[in-house]
């Protein structure tokens, strides 16, 4: 359930996708607003009153957000920083970069930029509230009062100095700026974010003791989470310097095996497929590349026509899918597989098949690499 993602609308030129665990969330927002928050801090309203709070609340919560991860958006785009979208999932938003910023300076506006908008949005929710409380029903005061208070919490949890959270990354930019070294840095402020996330996690635990569970149960996901984000962002940067400015040459497996194009289906299964476990194999003509055929092609294919089909007819052009040049950039390759989600790549050079690349090959020589260096 998790993972999947839903793209919603563009804004500004962003996609904003939504987890699917976000309509979870939406729907524990609301909940929680109509039957906990909302009675306690405004009693003796409809029930029905509640909910259209909750509902308005959770809406508002979630445009908070989407404006929070917005204005990263807005500051990287300015300084050229690759973003490929906005998604929400169940701790708040994410704005998916694609490389590490150039200089502390950009690192510093793009983390600092999120909290400040939340900070902004509190000042005018809490303003509305202020207006509204003379002139507005309860229900719009009481709304906007919250909305007020979750965007302060925002921007306040966001400011933890625990990478990868803003405060972190703002933490990150002002050690990278005083060192000089992003890699150490990164090190340094992983591990003070993972460190808070212990604490959160230990606070929650306390909180589950004393009687608090689902308070501390938050927390003590909400810690776990930071310490995995802590580790992954560590890991993500090691992967980018490791594999920055090397080509995929140096990864693929040159020679691959090609299968010629009047091959049938039925002979591509049984001697290639069965014989060498790859899910996509090049069809190449005396050395020219003509395009590749995959395990899901086959699968698409009814059985009783694999005897006469050829793997001409089924083969698909070669393209930014499933190609990439001998010199192109391994990092980029890497987000690239990581994007569409392919795991194999046709290595070419001047139109020439030189060899393929794989996911797996590049994850293992990566894991070598930075167990010679001792990067773990
Ligand atoms: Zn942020």
């Amino acid at each position: 359930m998790f993972g999947r993602q839903i793209t919603l609308f563009r804004l500004l030129g962003f996609e904003v996708k939504v987890d699917f665990s976000w309509v979870f969330l939406a729907l524990l927002v609301t909940w929680s607003l109509a039957e906990g928050f909302f009675p306690a801090s405004h009693p003796g309203l409809a029930p029905a009153t509640y909910w259209s709070m909750g509902a308005a609340g959770a809406a508002g919560l979630f445009a908070s957000i989407v404006l929070h991860e917005l204005s990263h958006s807005v500051v990287a785009r300015h300084y050229r920083l690759p973003i490929r979208g906005i998604t929400l999932f169940i701790f708040g938003g994410v704005a998916q970069m694609e490389k590490e910023p150039e200089s502390p300076k950009v690192e510093f506006l793009m983390a600092a930029a999120g909290p400040v908008a939340s900070a902004a949005l509190a000042a005018g929710f809490y303003g509305l509230s202020v207006v509204a409380a003379g002139a507005a029903p309860v229900s719009v005061y009481g709304t906007t009062r919250y909305l007020a208070l979750i965007n302060g919490l925002l921007a306040a949890f966001n400011l933890l100095p625990a990478f990868p959270l803003d405060g972190g990354r703002v933490f990150r930019s002002i050690l990278w700026h005083l060192k000089g070294n992003l890699e150490a840095a990164t090190r340094t402020s992983s591990r003070v974010g993972s460190a808070f996330g212990l604490g959160l996690m230990l606070l929650g635990i306390v909180e589950v003791l004393t009687g608090n569970v689902v308070g501390g149960i938050w927390w003590v996901l909400i810690g776990m989470f930071l310490r995995g984000a802590a580790s992954a962002s560590y890991m993500q940067m090691l992967t980018r310097s490791a594999l920055e400015g090397e080509p995929v040459r140096r990864f693929m497996t040159a020679d691959p095996v090609t299968v010629e194009p009047g091959v049938t289906v039925r002979e591509l299964v049984e001697d290639y497929v069965y014989r060498y476990h790859h899910e996509l194999f090049p069809v190449a003509d005396e050395g020219r590349l003509l395009g590749c055929v995959s395990v899901r092609q086959v699968k698409a294919l009814p059985r009783e026509k694999w005897d006469w089909t050829r793997v001409r007819d089924l083969s698909e052009p070669c393209g930014e899918d499933n190609t990439v040049e001998a010199d192109t950039d391994a990092v980029e390759v890497l987000a690239r597989m990581n994007r569409t989600g392919t795991s194999r790549l046709m290595v070419t050079e001047r139109g020439r098949l030189v060899g393929i690349l794989t996911l797996k090959d590049m994850l293992a020589l990566l894991s070598l690499k930075m167990d010679l260096e001792g990067k773990r």
